[in-house]
Formats: C-alpha cells, sequence, structure tokens
C-alpha cells in the first residue's frame, strides 16, 4: 500500500543525492580525519567542504561552525557551555514554555545546578512578547535562549527582533533553529544571534549529526571533553560520512528554498481549508500565518490524538499527535498547554507536516479520509478523562482492512 508521510517535523527521508554523496565515506573515504596520510588528509578535505556549505547557507564563516551528534546536542552544548563558562557574570537564563525539550530539559537540569531560568509565556498563537522579554532581562542575565520556529505548532518567533533587544543588553543569544532551516531563511548576521543549533535529519539529511554555530568571540565551555576534534571545542572522532550528508542537505536546502517554501504552503493552505470546512468542532493550533511553510496542526474535540493517528496509518497516512498514550505518556503537549489549551483539548491534537515530496494528490487524500475518520470516531467512543488507548476503534479498524 502505498504510504503518504505526513510527519516531516519529526525526520525526513535522506534525499537521494545525499546519499550517494555520503555512501563512498563508508567504504574508500573511511580514513581518520586526524590522520596525516592520504586517506585523512581526503576525509579532513571532505569535512571542511561541507562546513563550508553550511556556513554558506546561514551566512556564517566556516571557523564558526561546529558539527555534533545531534540538534539536541547543539542545544546542550548551547545552554550549558554558555552557562558554565560565564556563570561569574550571573546565573541567570531567558528562555520559553514552547521549547524543545533538549532545551527545556537542558534549563531544568541547570536550575538543580543554582542557575535561574525565566520561562517566557507565549500568547494563544505561541508568540513570545518581546515587552515580557526585555521585562525579564536582569543584571545577572547571561543568556537567552529562544527557539526560531516550533516544532509542534509551526509558530514563528520574531528573532530579528529578539536578537537586537538582547544584542543591546550584550547578552549571549541562542536560537534552536533545528524547524528554520529549509523551511525559511536562515542569516546568522541578519538575525543578531550568537549561537544557533541545527540537526541534518529535518532538512533531508541522516539522523545523528548536529551543527552549532558560534559566533567567532562568544566565550563558551566545552561539553564533550577528549581528543582535539573541531578545534579543541568538540572532541571525538568526526562522522565523515554524516558531515558530507550533512553539508550536501544544507546545500539543497538553501538552493530550492524559494520553490520548496511555495509548495509547501500552498499545500498547508489547501490541507488547513479543507479540514477546517469539512470538519466540525476543529481548531488550528499556532499562528494563522506566521508559521512553518509545511506545518499543519489541528485539534478536534471530543477524540485523542491518538486514535486519529491508529486510523490514519491503517490507512496508510503518518502524521503525529502532541499526546502521546501509547508511548506511555498521558501527558499533554507541553506546548498546546502553553498556548492555553486544555488538557481534554489538547489530547485530541494531530500534527501533519508536510515536506518537499509531498504531492496535492495526497492532500485530498488525507483530507477527504480524515473526515470520515473524525466522524467515525466521534460515534464510536466519547472522550475519557483518563486518555485510553482505544482499542476498540483500532480492533474494529484493522479488521475492515484484512
Ligand atoms: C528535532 C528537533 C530537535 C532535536 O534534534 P535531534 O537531531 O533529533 O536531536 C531540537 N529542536 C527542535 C526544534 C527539533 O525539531
Amino acid at each position: 500500500m502505498k504510504r503518504i508521510y505526513l510527519d516531516h517535523a519529526a525526520t525526513t527521508p535522506v534525499d537521494p543525492s545525499v546519499v550517494e554523496v555520503m555512501l563512498p565515506f563508508f567504504t574508500e573515504g573511511y580514513g581518520n580525519p586526524s590522520s596525516i596520510y592520504a586517506e585523512g588528509r581526503a576525509a579532513k578535505k571532505a569535512i571542511e567542504a561541507a562546513r563550508l556549505q553550511i556556513a554558506t547557507a546561514i551566512n556564517a564563516s566556516s571557523s564558526e561552525i561546529y558539527f555534533t551528534g545531534s540538534g539536541s546536542e547543539s542545544d546542550n552544548w548551547a545552554i550549558k557551555g554558555i552557562a558554565m563558562k560565564n556563570q561569574a557574570k550571573g546565573k541567570h537564563i531567558i528562555t520559553t514554555t514552547i521549547e524543545h525539550h533538549a532545551v527545556l530539559h537542558t534549563c531544568e537540569y541547570l536550575e538543580k545546578q543554582g542557575f535561574e531560568v525565566t520561562y517566557l509565556p507565549v500568547d494563544e498563537y505561541g508568540l513570545i512578547s518581546l515587552e515580557d522579554l526585555k521585562k525579564a532581562i536582569r543584571k545577572d542575565t547571561i543568556l537567552v535562549t529562544i527557539m526560531f520556529a516550533n516544532n509542534e505548532i509551526g509558530t514563528v518567533e520574531p528573532i530579528k527582533a529578539i536578537g537586537e533587544i538582547v544584542k543591546e543588553k550584550g547578552i549571549i543569544f541562542h536560537t534552536d533553529a533545528v524547524q528554520a532551516l529549509g523551511n525559511l531563511p536562515v542569516d546568522v548576521k541578519d538575525l543578531n544571534v550568537d549561537l544557533l543549533s541545527l540537526s541534518a535529519h529535518k532538512i533531508y539529511g541522516p539522523k545523528g549529526i548536529g551543527v552549532l554555530y558560534i559566533r567567532k568571540g562568544v566565550p563558551i565551555d566545552n561539553l564533550i571533553h577528549g581528543g582535539a576534534q573541531e578545534r579543541r571545542k568538540r572532541a571525538g572522532t568526526e562522522n565523515t560520512a554524516e558531515i558530507v550528508a550533512f553539508g550536501k542537505a544544507a546545500e539543497l536546502a538553501v538552493q530550492h528554498l524559494e520553490d520548496n517554501m511555495i509548495h509547501m504552503k500552498t499545500l498547508r493552505d489547501v490541507l488547513i481549508k479543507g479540514i477546517m470546512e469539512k470538519i466540525p468542532q476543529v481548531r488550528l493550533n499556532g499562528h494563522p500565518e506566521q508559521r512553518l511553510p509545511g506545518n499543519a496542526n489541528f485539534c478536534f474535540d471530543y477524540i485523542e490524538g491518538e486514535s486519529i493517528l491508529l486510523s490514519l496509518d491503517i490507512i496508510g497516512i503518518a502524521g503525529s499527535s502532541g499526546s502521546a498514550c501509547t508511548s506511555g505518556s498521558l501527558d499533554p503537549s507541553h506546548v498546546l498547554l502553553a498556548i492555553g489549551l486544555p488538557a481534554g483539548v489538547a489530547h485530541g491534537s494531530l500534527r501533519l507536516s508536510i515536506g518537499k515530496n509531498t504531492t496535492m494528490e495526497d492532500i485530498h487524500y488525507v483530507v477527504d479520509n480524515l473526515v470520515v475518520i473524525i466522524e467515525r470516531l466521534r460515534k464510536m467512543s466519547p472522550i475519557d478523562a483518563n486518555c485510553p488507548i482505544d482499542d476498540a476503534v483500532f480492533a474494529k479498524a484493522s479488521h475492515h482492512q484484512h
């Protein structure tokens, strides 16, 4: 059965041209980049070419690009590294309530180590207020970390305006731009950011490779200690194949940015319009315009997000829900709660994230089937406050399939 993948915010397929450039580094290009013989030098050269590709993609210089093991590691490094290095100046950090867990849990960890963290609230669309930010800044604030675009509801924060405010106060500014690259223009100079996190697997590259941009001169401690790799800032033998892949993926992301943005936005708007018009008692989460071109996030009253996901999966559609009963968590998404949704409503959420290869045909198929699924689920099972996995619905639906 044909599958329709609408979970690009979770991860993306690796672009065939990215696979092509990375494969030779497993077989012939396996030399350790720190070695001085030919195999080592070739690997080193490939890494430096990829570093330049990524620097170019975000208007940085190569010497400001550091490879890490993931977007999560980049976030951890930025926050812990700045906190540790600058704690003599102060121990106050500002972030938001809707960050990715790689940022939120790192901040919570630092709170246990004696740092103080202000979590800026967001409005009903997921936007922070610049006034709130200004008020939160203190003499002992050493770091502001605010995400570029939210992975759940797609809301894009006013990063350039935030950067200006933070820069004026002489405070270090980090942004998690993992969802932004490939979906929005990312220019570190224009945005006034000091540190910026990226991850390859969200832009049609492989999993397990990230980047932290560190503006020249920003004082930061190491997170991973060991060998002298990455100009003595991040130890560990370089993942040459994935670094090369990330370089290619970043180059493609920027090369086709405008076309991809228009394509995704066109499909997204058809998807949103179709669902809002054809299904009663549904709400769109996130900002109506200031959102990622491929992101659509809804709450359907009286149904579990999990039940919708299972019904979609059966007919070949992959989506995502903020609440994850099947993964053992009864907690609704912290992002949906932060935009003011009651827990009961937040449980009925569905995120569909479009990619560059999604087609209009896919979107029509999803809308048509979702209308039927939602109607059926509403007839079958009134929502239970305990967030049960709706086995009955799943069993019945899969029975029809076989
Ligand atoms: C996916 C994601 C991350 C984590 O990146 P990994 O490479 O999967 O560790 C961090 N922040 C945001 C906003 C993300 O979407």
